[in-house]
């Protein structure tokens, strides 16, 4: 056997293609397997199927995966067909071992998506040789293919949230299927229209707006608009993360102003205040105890606080009402200013947060899919575009199914 042959079964080309010369180069570290196809070969129109010969052919050249050390390149004649029938005319024939307008072999690119999920693009590309935006190139393709694919006919829960894309105010929003946990669309900015744009990308991959009964979000306004208008039947629940979070902002902002008044007091308990009782270290809880001592309004705000978090371990939504309606009393009441500010946006938001003793919808998950994201973010020193961004998060969380050879 030649070693052109030997070539040609390792690449899995077959007839009428075949390895037609391999020149090594020791200098430039590089394979050059050229490729050919037999005289008086037929192909089939790119259009209407039907096999034509070769009406004149064009050079080209793709990438493949390096032999050892030899960074590996395929050139072959790819043949033009002029079709006889109306309307096909003159076309490049498609070669089987890479995709059309492709500079690389499939298995090239499926090695090169195999990569971008286990390290950042920019060190990949670097391992490669090559730059690192013509990689991206190559995970937008197959995030794009396999996305006109994906199927949202079932998805009736939805968790939405937004996460930061670079330094300052640029964020991107993300849809999320509770039920299956995947990511379901992703795009740039956290207004109201993001849900719109949200609900057309349902729609386009057999989804119905409609159908979706209920969705978790923040207080933010623009996400509740947004679900008003473009997702009708879902009943909102806000995230329970994120009313608590209210509630440890406003203690914190309690306990820096009254910090000023008393700082020999309270220095240092900045975290005895965010923490739970029963996770207060001993010296913590040696704090505790003396703070309470004294009238302060930290104390009372950090017991408002705790009162606040019982309300969810209440074991049904009649009996949480019940419980957060006292709630609302006492902190409205306790002429504290930003305890009252987030008393005041519980009752704005009392039918959500109440929604979740029904639905139990959390953004956890949510939350833990930023996290990955950002930390991508992180070892890839941030990205150049959005899209790319919004490309790694379809890696990491679309559960995409990838159109790739093995
Ligand atoms: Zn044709």
């Amino acid at each position: 056997m030649q070693p052109e042959e030997l070539f040609g079964l390792a690449l899995g080309i077959n007839d009428p293609w075949h390895v037609s010369n391999i020149a090594f180069s020791k200098e430039q570290s590089r394979l050059d397997i050229s490729i050919d196809f037999k005289r008086g070969a037929t192909f089939p129109c790119p259009v209407c199927g039907d096999l034509v010969t070769a009406y004149d052919t064009v050079e080209k050249t793709w990438r493949h995966m390096n032999f050892f050390q030899y960074e590996t390149y395929l050139t072959a004649r790819t043949p033009r067909v002029k079709c006889p029938k109306e309307g096909c005319g003159v076309k490049l024939v498609a070669v089987p071992w890479a995709r059309s307008g492709s500079g690389f072999t499939l298995l090239f690119e499926a090695l090169a998506m195999a990569l971008a999920r286990e390290m950042p693009i920019n060190i990949e590309a670097a391992h490669l040789g090559e730059h690192d935006t013509r990689i991206w190139r190559i995970v937008d393709y197959y995030v794009a293919e396999a996305r006109t694919r994906a199927d949202f006919s079932e998805v009736s829960r939805l968790g939405v949230d937004e996460t930061s894309s670079k330094r300052g105010h640029n964020y991107i929003t993300l849809f999320h299927d509770m039920d299956q946990k995947r990511l379901l669309f992703a795009t740039e900015g956290k207004d109201h229209t993001t849900v719109k744009a949200f609900a057309e990308d349902l729609k386009l991959h057999n989804g119905d707006p409609e159908k979706i009964t209920s969705a978790c979000i923040d207080m933010s306004k623009a996400f509740i608009k947004g679900i008003r208008e473009e997702i009708p039947n879902a009943e909102v629940t806000f995230d329970p993360f994120h009313v608590i979070q209210l509630m440890n902002n406003a203690l914190g902002a309690v306990r820096t102003e009254e910090a000023k008044l008393f700082p020999e007091l309270l220095k240092g308990s900045r975290y005895v205040f965010l923490k739970n009782p029963e996770n207060l270290t001993e010296k913590q809880d040696k704090t505790l105890v003396k703070l309470s001592h004294y009238r302060l309004k930290t104390g009372r705000a950090y017991l408002i606080k705790l009162a606040l978090q019982d309300v969810y371990f209440s074991p049904s939504r009649l009996e949480a009402e019940a419980l957060l309606k006292g709630w609302y009393g006492w902190a409205i009441r306790s002429q504290i200013d930003p305890v009252r500010k987030v008393a005041k946006t519980i009752k704005e938001h009392w039918n959500g947060i109440l929604a979740w003793f029904d639905s139990k919808l959390s953004n956890g998950y949510v939350e833990a899919v930023n996290g990955l994201i950002q930390a991508a973010k992180r070892r890839a020193r941030g990205y150049k575009t959005t899209k790319n961004l919004i490309n790694m998060a379809y890696l990491i969380a679309g559960k995409l199914d990838f159109a790739l050879p093995t």
